[in-house]
Protein backbone atom coordinates (compact mmCIF):
# COMPACT_ATOMS: atom_id res chain seq x y z
CA UNK A 1 0.00 0.00 0.00
CA UNK A 2 1.07 3.56 -0.52
CA UNK A 3 1.33 5.55 2.28
CA UNK A 4 1.03 9.45 1.69
CA UNK A 5 2.89 11.84 4.63
CA UNK A 6 1.77 15.03 4.90
CA UNK A 7 3.94 17.46 6.78
CA UNK A 8 3.46 20.52 8.27
CA UNK A 9 6.46 22.36 8.41
CA UNK A 10 7.34 25.97 9.54
CA UNK A 11 9.53 28.63 7.24
CA UNK A 12 12.59 28.09 9.07
CA UNK A 13 12.63 24.03 8.65
CA UNK A 14 13.99 23.86 5.26
CA UNK A 15 17.21 21.93 4.50
CA UNK A 16 18.45 24.71 1.85
CA UNK A 17 19.63 27.90 1.86
CA UNK A 18 17.08 30.98 1.53
CA UNK A 19 16.34 33.02 -0.88
CA UNK A 20 19.53 35.05 -1.70
CA UNK A 21 19.94 38.47 0.35
CA UNK A 22 18.98 41.48 -2.12
CA UNK A 23 17.40 38.75 -4.62
CA UNK A 24 14.78 41.86 -6.03
CA UNK A 25 18.48 43.87 -6.59
CA UNK A 26 20.20 41.14 -8.19
CA UNK A 27 17.90 40.25 -10.21
CA UNK A 28 17.08 43.53 -12.07
CA UNK A 29 20.75 44.47 -11.40
CA UNK A 30 21.28 41.80 -13.77
CA UNK A 31 17.87 41.69 -15.99
CA UNK A 32 19.42 45.72 -16.96
CA UNK A 33 23.13 44.54 -17.46
CA UNK A 34 21.70 41.51 -19.83
CA UNK A 35 19.05 43.48 -21.91
CA UNK A 36 21.08 46.70 -22.21
CA UNK A 37 24.67 45.65 -22.02
CA UNK A 38 25.66 42.23 -23.51
CA UNK A 39 22.25 41.75 -25.69
CA UNK A 40 21.37 45.76 -26.75
CA UNK A 41 18.63 44.39 -29.13
CA UNK A 42 16.93 43.15 -25.82
CA UNK A 43 17.22 47.14 -24.34
CA UNK A 44 13.31 47.51 -24.86
CA UNK A 45 12.23 44.42 -22.47
CA UNK A 46 10.75 45.70 -19.35
CA UNK A 47 12.43 43.71 -16.40
CA UNK A 48 10.13 45.03 -13.70
CA UNK A 49 7.15 43.20 -15.84
CA UNK A 50 9.84 40.10 -16.32
CA UNK A 51 10.71 40.10 -12.13
CA UNK A 52 7.17 40.51 -11.66
CA UNK A 53 6.23 37.16 -13.86
CA UNK A 54 9.18 35.54 -12.40
CA UNK A 55 7.86 36.07 -8.66
CA UNK A 56 4.37 35.40 -9.89
CA UNK A 57 5.37 31.57 -10.62
CA UNK A 58 6.54 31.29 -6.89
CA UNK A 59 5.26 33.95 -4.35
CA UNK A 60 2.38 33.15 -1.32
CA UNK A 61 2.55 29.42 -2.67
CA UNK A 62 3.81 26.47 -1.17
CA UNK A 63 7.33 26.22 -2.21
CA UNK A 64 6.64 22.21 -2.94
CA UNK A 65 3.95 22.49 -5.27
CA UNK A 66 5.07 24.88 -8.12
CA UNK A 67 4.07 23.71 -11.41
CA UNK A 68 5.36 24.53 -14.83
CA UNK A 69 2.15 26.08 -15.35
CA UNK A 70 3.09 28.37 -13.05
CA UNK A 71 6.14 29.63 -14.87
CA UNK A 72 4.42 29.79 -18.40
CA UNK A 73 3.65 33.61 -17.96
CA UNK A 74 7.06 34.03 -17.53
CA UNK A 75 8.26 31.86 -20.21
CA UNK A 76 6.06 33.67 -22.77
CA UNK A 77 8.11 36.86 -21.85
CA UNK A 78 11.50 35.57 -22.87
CA UNK A 79 11.14 35.26 -26.41
CA UNK A 80 14.63 35.32 -28.11
CA UNK A 81 16.29 31.70 -29.38
CA UNK A 82 19.83 30.91 -29.93
CA UNK A 83 20.34 30.89 -33.20
CA UNK A 84 20.96 27.02 -35.18
CA UNK A 85 24.17 25.25 -34.25
CA UNK A 86 25.29 27.65 -31.66
CA UNK A 87 23.67 25.97 -28.78
CA UNK A 88 26.05 24.50 -26.12
CA UNK A 89 24.74 21.94 -23.13
CA UNK A 90 26.61 20.69 -20.07
CA UNK A 91 27.07 18.38 -17.49
CA UNK A 92 28.98 18.54 -14.22
CA UNK A 93 31.11 21.22 -16.46
CA UNK A 94 29.57 24.17 -15.57
CA UNK A 95 32.47 26.30 -14.69
CA UNK A 96 34.43 25.04 -17.90
CA UNK A 97 31.22 25.29 -20.55
CA UNK A 98 30.72 29.04 -19.38
CA UNK A 99 34.57 29.82 -19.71
CA UNK A 100 34.41 28.58 -23.26
CA UNK A 101 31.43 30.01 -23.97
CA UNK A 102 32.64 33.90 -22.87
CA UNK A 103 36.26 33.29 -25.24
CA UNK A 104 33.94 31.81 -27.50
CA UNK A 105 31.77 34.87 -27.63
CA UNK A 106 29.61 33.11 -30.64
CA UNK A 107 28.28 30.16 -28.69
CA UNK A 108 25.49 30.03 -25.98
CA UNK A 109 25.02 28.01 -23.05
CA UNK A 110 21.19 28.55 -21.00
CA UNK A 111 22.58 30.90 -18.84
CA UNK A 112 23.82 32.90 -21.47
CA UNK A 113 20.30 33.54 -22.49
CA UNK A 114 18.26 36.12 -20.73
CA UNK A 115 16.41 33.95 -17.90
CA UNK A 116 19.44 31.79 -17.45
CA UNK A 117 21.65 34.52 -17.00
CA UNK A 118 19.21 36.35 -14.60
CA UNK A 119 18.79 33.10 -12.47
CA UNK A 120 22.01 31.82 -11.97
CA UNK A 121 23.54 30.77 -8.96
CA UNK A 122 20.65 32.41 -6.82
CA UNK A 123 17.78 30.67 -4.35
CA UNK A 124 14.39 31.14 -4.31
CA UNK A 125 11.46 30.56 -2.49
CA UNK A 126 8.01 31.90 -1.27
CA UNK A 127 5.78 30.71 1.27
CA UNK A 128 1.78 30.26 1.74
CA UNK A 129 1.76 32.69 4.66
CA UNK A 130 3.37 35.75 3.35
CA UNK A 131 4.01 37.41 -0.24
CA UNK A 132 7.71 37.90 0.99
CA UNK A 133 10.22 35.39 -0.63
CA UNK A 134 11.68 33.49 2.10
CA UNK A 135 14.98 34.21 3.50
CA UNK A 136 15.19 32.35 6.11
CA UNK A 137 15.96 29.24 4.24
CA UNK A 138 14.21 27.23 1.04
CA UNK A 139 13.39 23.57 0.24
CA UNK A 140 16.77 21.70 -0.88
CA UNK A 141 15.66 19.69 -3.87
CA UNK A 142 17.55 16.80 -2.91
CA UNK A 143 17.53 16.60 1.47
CA UNK A 144 13.66 17.93 1.64
CA UNK A 145 11.68 15.53 -0.52
CA UNK A 146 10.10 18.58 -2.32
CA UNK A 147 11.28 17.37 -6.27
CA UNK A 148 8.31 20.75 -7.01
CA UNK A 149 10.06 23.52 -5.06
CA UNK A 150 10.78 27.04 -7.07
CA UNK A 151 14.44 26.33 -8.55
CA UNK A 152 13.95 22.89 -9.62
CA UNK A 153 10.87 23.33 -11.74
CA UNK A 154 11.89 26.74 -12.99
CA UNK A 155 15.39 25.17 -14.46
CA UNK A 156 13.27 22.62 -16.10
CA UNK A 157 11.30 24.85 -18.00
CA UNK A 158 13.78 27.19 -18.90
CA UNK A 159 16.08 23.79 -19.89
CA UNK A 160 13.08 22.49 -21.80
CA UNK A 161 12.36 25.57 -23.59
CA UNK A 162 16.15 26.07 -24.14
CA UNK A 163 16.54 22.42 -25.59
CA UNK A 164 13.00 22.61 -27.87
CA UNK A 165 14.51 25.75 -29.61
CA UNK A 166 17.77 24.23 -30.60
CA UNK A 167 18.47 23.66 -33.85
CA UNK A 168 21.50 22.34 -36.22
CA UNK A 169 24.38 20.46 -34.77
CA UNK A 170 23.79 20.98 -30.68
CA UNK A 171 26.86 20.27 -28.20
CA UNK A 172 27.44 19.29 -25.20
CA UNK A 173 30.31 19.14 -22.62
CA UNK A 174 31.01 16.23 -20.30
CA UNK A 175 32.83 15.72 -17.43
CA UNK A 176 35.43 12.79 -18.63
CA UNK A 177 37.09 12.55 -14.59
CA UNK A 178 33.39 11.63 -13.52
CA UNK A 179 32.63 7.62 -14.01
CA UNK A 180 29.27 8.33 -15.12
CA UNK A 181 30.05 11.57 -17.58
CA UNK A 182 26.68 11.28 -18.94
CA UNK A 183 24.06 10.89 -16.62
CA UNK A 184 20.34 9.70 -17.39
CA UNK A 185 18.94 11.11 -14.35
CA UNK A 186 20.74 14.76 -15.18
CA UNK A 187 18.90 17.68 -16.30
CA UNK A 188 21.20 17.29 -19.83
CA UNK A 189 19.97 13.89 -19.92
CA UNK A 190 16.51 13.22 -18.21
CA UNK A 191 15.33 16.87 -19.86
CA UNK A 192 17.17 18.39 -22.34
CA UNK A 193 18.73 15.40 -24.91
CA UNK A 194 14.50 14.06 -24.61
CA UNK A 195 13.49 17.50 -25.99
CA UNK A 196 15.47 18.24 -28.69
CA UNK A 197 13.70 18.01 -31.92
CA UNK A 198 15.20 15.51 -34.47
CA UNK A 199 13.26 17.49 -37.22
CA UNK A 200 15.39 20.51 -36.30
CA UNK A 201 18.53 18.69 -34.76
CA UNK A 202 20.42 16.54 -36.90
CA UNK A 203 23.81 16.36 -35.19
CA UNK A 204 24.79 16.03 -30.99
CA UNK A 205 28.53 16.48 -30.81
CA UNK A 206 29.94 15.48 -27.47
CA UNK A 207 32.99 16.93 -26.13
CA UNK A 208 34.33 14.93 -23.17
CA UNK A 209 36.72 16.74 -21.03
CA UNK A 210 38.79 15.46 -18.29
CA UNK A 211 40.12 17.48 -15.34
CA UNK A 212 44.18 18.30 -15.83
CA UNK A 213 46.24 15.79 -14.28
CA UNK A 214 42.82 14.54 -13.04
CA UNK A 215 41.34 10.88 -13.89
CA UNK A 216 40.82 9.77 -17.49
CA UNK A 217 38.66 6.90 -16.73
CA UNK A 218 35.97 7.54 -19.11
CA UNK A 219 35.97 8.70 -22.49
CA UNK A 220 33.96 8.54 -25.91
CA UNK A 221 34.95 5.19 -26.25
CA UNK A 222 33.33 4.19 -22.43
CA UNK A 223 29.71 2.83 -21.57
CA UNK A 224 28.30 6.06 -20.28
CA UNK A 225 28.90 7.99 -23.84
CA UNK A 226 27.66 4.43 -25.41
CA UNK A 227 24.36 5.23 -23.25
CA UNK A 228 24.25 8.51 -24.87
CA UNK A 229 24.99 7.43 -28.43
CA UNK A 230 21.92 4.97 -28.30
CA UNK A 231 19.83 7.59 -26.95
CA UNK A 232 20.80 10.03 -29.85
CA UNK A 233 20.71 7.31 -32.41
CA UNK A 234 17.08 6.10 -31.41
CA UNK A 235 15.62 9.46 -31.84
CA UNK A 236 17.43 9.99 -35.17
CA UNK A 237 20.49 12.46 -34.25
CA UNK A 238 23.64 11.93 -35.54
CA UNK A 239 26.16 11.18 -32.76
CA UNK A 240 29.88 12.32 -32.74
CA UNK A 241 32.30 12.49 -29.71
CA UNK A 242 35.63 14.02 -29.05
CA UNK A 243 38.10 13.36 -25.97
CA UNK A 244 39.71 16.82 -24.92
CA UNK A 245 39.36 19.17 -27.77
P1 LIG B 1 24.64 19.20 -13.20
O1 LIG B 1 24.43 17.91 -12.50
O2 LIG B 1 26.03 19.74 -13.29
O3 LIG B 1 23.66 20.26 -12.50
C1 LIG B 1 23.77 21.64 -12.76
C2 LIG B 1 23.35 22.46 -11.55
O4 LIG B 1 21.97 22.31 -11.33
C3 LIG B 1 24.03 22.00 -10.28
O5 LIG B 1 24.29 23.15 -9.49
C4 LIG B 1 23.00 21.11 -9.64
O6 LIG B 1 23.16 21.11 -8.23
C5 LIG B 1 21.72 21.76 -10.07
N1 LIG B 1 20.61 20.84 -10.30
C6 LIG B 1 20.57 19.73 -11.08
N2 LIG B 1 19.36 19.17 -11.06
C7 LIG B 1 18.61 19.96 -10.25
C8 LIG B 1 17.28 19.91 -9.80
N3 LIG B 1 16.42 18.95 -10.19
N4 LIG B 1 16.85 20.88 -8.97
C9 LIG B 1 17.68 21.87 -8.56
N5 LIG B 1 18.94 21.97 -8.94
C10 LIG B 1 19.40 21.02 -9.77
O7 LIG B 1 24.12 19.10 -14.68
P2 LIG B 1 22.63 18.85 -15.24
O8 LIG B 1 21.73 18.31 -14.20
O9 LIG B 1 22.77 18.06 -16.50
O10 LIG B 1 22.15 20.32 -15.61
C11 LIG B 1 22.86 21.13 -16.51
C12 LIG B 1 22.13 21.32 -17.81
O11 LIG B 1 20.79 21.73 -17.56
C13 LIG B 1 22.74 22.44 -18.63
O12 LIG B 1 22.83 22.04 -19.99
C14 LIG B 1 21.82 23.66 -18.42
O13 LIG B 1 21.31 24.10 -19.67
C15 LIG B 1 20.67 23.17 -17.55
N6 LIG B 1 20.63 23.57 -16.11
C16 LIG B 1 21.28 24.66 -15.60
C17 LIG B 1 21.21 24.96 -14.25
C18 LIG B 1 21.93 26.12 -13.62
O14 LIG B 1 22.01 26.20 -12.40
N7 LIG B 1 22.46 27.07 -14.35
C19 LIG B 1 20.46 24.15 -13.40
C20 LIG B 1 19.82 23.04 -13.94
C21 LIG B 1 19.90 22.77 -15.30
Amino acid sequence: AVVAVVRWRSPLEWNGEGTTKHFSEIFLGRCFVYTQIIRPELRNKDCTQIMAAFKGAFISKNPCSITKEDYQPLIQLDTKAVPCNKTLFWSKSKDLAHQYTWVHGNIFTLEDTLLGYIADDLTWCGDPSTSEVNEQSCPHWKKDNCPNNAASVFWKVVSQKFAEAACGVVQVMLNGSLSEPFYRNSTFGSVELLNLNPRKVHTLQAWVMHDIGGATSNSCSGSSLNELKLIAMSRNITFVCQDNY
